[in-house]
């Protein structure tokens, strides 16, 4: 595997989340609970992009060739051969413009770049657990109920049915959007 290529969206939004929350905090405006609290306000908002990029655009039942061939490169080449890992991770092709409109996005409402970079560290924080929980899902067998309880979730995304259980980090946003379906418990070991 070649960890430099595959990785290398980990360690750019590391270096970029990281330097804009420790070049914000030498401002000293936020105390540290206020940062906490914009870090989680950051996950939270990481889950419902997981779910929305998931399920409308991933998903998204494309006419033309081209938003054919680019939903393919986004999503559906993972259904098609869920262990890769070029698939299976992020590029940051998609994920770069994604990240940058966030960013401008929640610069523009709050008014502050500051307020942005400690939205934007919980959302790297939230978007490394989806990478590190996807990967878990399709490589390896969890023992832990959590865990193996959002892998088999995950599973019956790729096996059972593709329009529903988009959450992969948790199946609440699927709960809160009428996607959601119990996992039974007599299901079939999915790897
Ligand atoms: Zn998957
Ligand atoms: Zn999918």
């Amino acid at each position: 595997m070649n960890y430099w290529k595959e990785f290398f969206p980990f360690y750019f939004y590391s270096i970029i989340a990281a330097s804009l929350a420790i070049k914000a905090s030498l401002y000293k405006n936020y105390s540290l609970f206020q940062i906490a609290l914009l870090a989680i306000v950051g996950i939270v908002s990481w889950m419902f992009l997981e779910y929305g990029l998931h399920r409308f655009f991933f998903h998204y039942k494309a006419k033309t060739p081209t938003t054919k061939q680019l939903v393919y490169r986004m999503h559906l080449a993972h259904h098609e051969n869920p262990k890769a890992l070029d698939s299976l991770f992020s590029s940051l092709y998609t994920s770069a413009p994604i990240a940058l409109l966030y960013c401008l996005l929640t610069w523009a409402i709050t008014g502050s770049w500051q307020i942005m970079s400690y939205l934007f560290l919980g959302l790297i924080i939230g978007y490394f657990c989806y990478e590190l929980l996807h990967y878990q899902a399709h490589h390896h067998t969890p023992k832990i109920a959590i865990l193996k309880y959002l892998k088999k979730y995950h599973m019956l995304h790729h096996h059972q049915s593709s329009n529903l259980r988009f959450g992969v980090t948790s199946p609440f946003i699927d709960w809160l959007f009428g996607t959601y379906k119990a996992v039974s418990s007599k299901l079939l070991n999915y790897n």
